[in-house]
């Protein structure tokens, strides 16, 4: 919750609380005020039946039940013929001046503090929840980023190419009655460059680029997203042709998503209804492009993906090898490179980075270079600050004691002879005993290139090489460290995976065993798609593929154990080590061909 919200918040329950009260304090002169004259008649007509008496004012009802008021300007009199009447009398203290002044008073006190609360919040712009132009940035006409400064995903911008000619000249599209695509939608992983893209493509068209987030609308009061869904929209419509662009539409338009509040619920379908109605209702000659991003496509509300809303879609995945050279050279422009480094060989050790992961690459090695005051940025900077990416930073200061450097020296060992042993793995980094992160030390194995498609072979010997550290533990220590857990988790993740998604089980056949986590009841209600039976098998074929290769890497590791020792003394000698060390060590014929 904001603070400003807080405020708000704070303020509405007291003016509420104000207006009960006042309400409350002034209820008994609701009742119509009678003349004086005209209530000495009634009392003479006998038709008073009970009085409330507070200081000169009376409250009453008559026989006909009718409520009335009045002020007597002397009361004695009126009290001795009541009495003599049998009329109910109730008296009450007299109201103090200040008091009523202050019951009158106080709402509009509250009012008109809340009232300043707002103004003074929305002049500072500082995001209270009505200011209008929250999240809503508009930025001068000219944006600086073009098609330049995106790379490595040309299909995604061979898509845009369109919307781009579209955004200069829409009238050459329309002049034989086609319709103009409004809204694309952009998929994939956070930090491929989504936003970047959609920034790039009102630079290209130079047009103004307005921007808002779907997870703005998240903390909202009912009304308030929808509200600043058609600000947003009516500003585009002046600026046209523009862009929106939305990020996180799921956060608005997810059909399921977070369900967990009914409120919340409720500002989502707001939001989106007014999304959907501002789509829906531009004018001819209002070229406005609505482009959205989600790495959760799958959780769209159909209705977003209709004909004439965000029927483009443009998937952008992590970049392949000689896209992420591209992205290193975008970044590499700005930034002294020692002559050594070959770029194309930090994209082929840097599987899986997104542009934001390869971008940040980039910055830290430049920092890092500078904090050693070098001149030029070196292979050794670009490898420390991947591992400062990947696993944290290095603890040169961590207390460890000899015993548990022994222990990882081996450790790590124990992995490192198992991949250079194994057939159809990857090829061999780097092993270090220097601890970074939450890891002692760490066993880096890099593929030979991008693999989408995995064999059993090579998902086998993954699995032999992490047990592979715990194994070693076991054999020369005869124990195992809190160290293995992870490389174990890894593990069971992959076993599982071979067994109920990739059908890799001998016995259980060919199927995936999923859990269905697409419940129309919500996120809560994951259903097992199977019977308790196939659960039970499921688990017993999970342990029996890491025993097997548990026992496998044992059979390995105890047949070599001179190699562990060496390796060990090696790695504690020298504290980083590389594949050419280890092939000294270890000469067996290397096999890293995949089959
Ligand atoms: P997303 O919106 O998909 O989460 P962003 O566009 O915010 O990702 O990317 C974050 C940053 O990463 C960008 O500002 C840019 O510096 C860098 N980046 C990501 N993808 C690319 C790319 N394809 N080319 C160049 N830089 C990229
Ligand atoms: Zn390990």
């Amino acid at each position: 919750m904001t603070k400003y919200f807080r405020n708000f918040l704070i303020i509405m329950v007291l003016t509420i609380v104000a207006v009960v009260v006042y309400n409350i304090a002034t209820i008994e002169s609701k009742p119509p005020t009678i003349s004086y004259s005209s209530f000495l008649n009634s009392l003479k007509n006998k038709e008073i039946k009970s009085v409330l008496i507070r200081g000169g004012e009376i409250v009453g009802q008559d026989i006909y039940d009718q409520s009335f008021y009045t002020f007597s300007p002397e009361i004695a009199p009126i009290i001795n013929k009541l009495e003599a009447q049998g009329v109910t009398i109730t008296t009450a203290p007299g109201k103090s001046s200040s008091g009523s002044l202050f019951s009158s008073f106080l709402p509009w006190f509250m009012i008109l503090a809340g009232l300043i609360f707002f103004v003074f919040s929305q002049q500072k712009g500082d995001g209270s929840p009505f200011s209008k132009d929250k999240g809503i940035i508009a930025p001068a006409k000219a944006l600086k980023i073009t098609f330049k400064d995106v790379a490595g995903i040309p299909e995604a911008k061979d898509e845009l190419e369109e919307i781009i000619s579209l955004l200069r000249d829409s009238k050459k599209f329309t002049r034989l009655g086609g319709r103009l695509p409004k809204g694309v939608l952009l998929q994939g992983p956070p930090g491929t460059g989504k936003t970047l893209l959609a920034k790039a493509i009102a630079g290209e068209a130079g047009v103004p680029f307005f921007s808002i987030s779907g997870s703005d609308f998240v903390e909202m009061f009912v009304g308030v997203g929808a509200s600043r869904v058609r600000e947003l929209f009516k500003q585009a419509k002046k600026n046209a042709p523009c862009i929106i662009f939305i990020d996180e539409i799921d956060a608005v338009g997810g059909h399921r998503a977070g369900a967990s509040s009914a409120g919340g619920q409720d500002e989502r379908q707001q939001t989106l209804n007014a999304l959907l109605v501002e789509m829906d209702g531009f004018q001819s000659g209002e070229t406005v492009v609505i482009v959205a991003a989600t790495n959760r496509p799958d959780t769209l509300d159909p209705a977003l993906l209709r004909p004439g809303r965000f029927d483009r879609m443009v998937t952008i995945l992590p970049p392949d090898i000689k896209g992420r050279q591209e992205i290193l050279e975008v970044y590499a422009r700005n930034i002294t490179m020692a002559e050594n480094v070959q770029l194309k060989n930090i994209a082929g050790a840097t599987p899986g980075f997104t542009g934001a992961d390869l971008a940040n690459l980039m910055n830290e090695s430049a920092l890092l270079a500078a904090r050693m005051k070098k001149n030029a940025v070196d292979l050794e900077d670009i490898e420390n600050a991947k591992d400062k990416i990947m696993m944290g930073t290095e603890r040169k200061g961590m207390v460890i004691s000899k015993e548990e450097r022994r222990i990882t020296a081996y450790h790590e060992a124990g992995h490192a002879i198992m991949a250079r042993l194994l057939p159809n793995t990857d090829p061999l980094h780097k092993i270090t005993i220097i601890p970074r992160g939450q890891a002692l030390g760490m066993t880096q194995q890099i593929p030979l290139d991008d693999r989408h498609s995995y064999s059993k072979e090579y998902l086998t010997n993954r699995i032999k090489i992490m047990l592979g550290g715990r194994t070693a533990e076991e054999i020369i220590f005869n124990q195992f460290t809190t160290g293995a857990s992870n490389d174990l988790q890894s593990a069971t993740a992959i076993a599982t995976r071979m067994i109920c998604q990739w059908g890799m089980s001998d016995h259980l056949g060919p199927r995936a065993y999923t859990k269905d986590d697409e419940g129309f009841l919500g996120s809560n209600s994951e259903k097992l798609l199977y019977s308790d039976e196939t659960a039970m098998a499921i688990d017993k074929e999970i342990n029996s593929l890491i025993e097997d290769c548990y026992q496998e890497a044992m059979i390995i590791l105890e047949g070599r154990i001179g190699y562990l020792h060496k390796l060990a003394e090696v790695l504690l000698e020298k504290e980083t080590i590389g594949p050419e060390d280890v092939d000294k060590i270890i000469p067996d014929n290397p096999s890293h061909e995949y089959s």
